[in-house]
């Protein structure tokens, strides 16, 4: 198609943009890791633990190499094993998954509600058996589960609750931070998560002081003392060179997720201005304070065909996520079928995340904003209503 518009390119991420006005206290902050040759943990861990504990409002706060590896390293550390059952949702990235497969484990999967796509607590209770150990809670594209109700169950049932926060840095759930909730929260710190390093990295916060120690013997090969090992750890750790770089962005996250939200604000009031209805798309709801909009994930009709007239007049969208968990092959062995959980398969077939990164200009907002109302209002041909 032919677009008539000024050639206006909104990628889905700038990481530039954001390097632009920081590079110069990056690079300082990395001369200071280069200068003292110490790249394992160290004290730029040490204070990168802090500071974000601190951020998260938990006492503890544990380095790690990844997301992923934060996941596995808090189930190691609750003794999640081959026999044992894990829940969680569907509807979340590859990892959440992976972790408990990693481990041995079965994974149980709850689906999703309509509203916020996180896990739907009133059908957790039918999924829990006398094996399971623990529950993963995923605070998916920025806004926190409805926690109240998984830590009953986990207190009932004497289960493990794990956040899995990786895309909520800094989201709330009744006035408290991600991560502080459960039992343990596991961040990421992958370049496109709202506070991202130069690389992988990753991070547990915890306000159990015995499980914090337990998590850095996991984290370090499981010794301790060093060249002793009575558990079998993994190499979880984060590099110096993260932690400092993460250390100078922590600086900015605040100010970085009032952008978001304010972007999210604008495109949501800005598609309900232009007169387009729930039958075209949906903006995503705001159920709980305090959504951080990792992502901006909306429902839309004939969502394929709207993604490619984005991309064809120059705006970059992702589907997050296009295949739920339970059909993916390596997940399933045959246990599911097409329909077990409709709310994620639903969801998987309509979703669309916008670009929402905080420097965003207001005219590229107007730009994806009227683009959806010519997809849906102008381009009659291109929609099937
Ligand atoms: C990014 C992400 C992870 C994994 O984090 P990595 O740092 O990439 O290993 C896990 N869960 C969710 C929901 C994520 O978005």
């Amino acid at each position: 198609m032919e677009s008539v518009r000024a050639a206006r390119k909104v990628p889905l991420l700038d990481l530039r943009a954001q390097h632009e006005k920081i590079g110069d206290q990056i690079r300082e902050a990395l001369d200071r890791v280069v200068g003292s040759q110490q790249f394992i943990l160290g004290p730029e861990v040490e204070a990168l633990e802090q500071e974000i504990a601190a951020y998260c409002n938990c006492r503890f706060a544990v380095g790690v190499s990844s997301g992923t590896d934060a996941l596995i390293a808090s189930l190691t550390a609750v003794g999640v094993g081959p026999e044992d059952e894990v829940i969680t949702t569907p509807f979340t990235f590859f990892a959440t998954a992976g972790a408990v497969m990693r481990l041995g484990a079965r994974v149980v999967f709850v689906d999703i509600n309509e509203r916020d796509f996180n896990i739907d607590a009133r059908l957790i209770p039918r999924a829990v058996t006398p094996k399971t150990k623990a529950i993963i809670p995923v605070h998916l594209f920025g806004q926190a589960a409805d926690m109240d109700p998984i830590l009953k169950i986990g207190e009932g049932h004497g289960l493990a609750i794990i956040e899995d926060a990786a895309q909520a840095i800094g989201s709330e759930y009744r006035g408290e931070r991600a991560g502080g909730l459960g039992l343990a929260g596991c961040f990421s710190f992958f370049p496109s998560k709202n506070l991202g390093g130069f690389g992988d990295g990753g991070l547990i916060t915890t306000n159990d002081e015995a499980l914090a120690q337990k998590l850095r013997i996991i984290r370090n090969q499981g010794a301790n003392p060093k060249y002793y090992h009575k558990v079998v750890g993994g190499n979880f750790r984060l590099d110096a060179i993260q932690a400092a770089v993460l250390r100078v962005k922590l600086n900015y996250l605040e100010e970085w997720t009032e952008r978001r939200r304010a972007n999210a604000g604008y495109y949501s009031k800005r598609l309900l201005e232009l007169g387009l209805t729930h039958e075209c798309v949906m903006p995503p709801p705001i159920v709980r304070e305090r959504h951080v909009f990792n992502q901006y994930v909306i429902r839309a009709h004939n969502r394929d065909a709207l993604r490619n007239f984005l991309l064809e007049n120059g705006v970059t969208t992702e589907i997050y996520y296009p295949l739920a968990l339970h059909m993916q092959e390596c997940l399933n062995d045959g246990r599911f079928s097409p329909g077990d959980f409709p709310v994620s398969e639903k969801a998987a077939s309509e979703v669309l995340a916008l670009p929402i990164y905080p420097e965003l200009s207001l005219e590229d907002k107007e730009y994806v904003a009227a683009l959806i109302r010519d997809f849906y209002l102008n381009e009659p041909d291109t929609i099937d209503r």
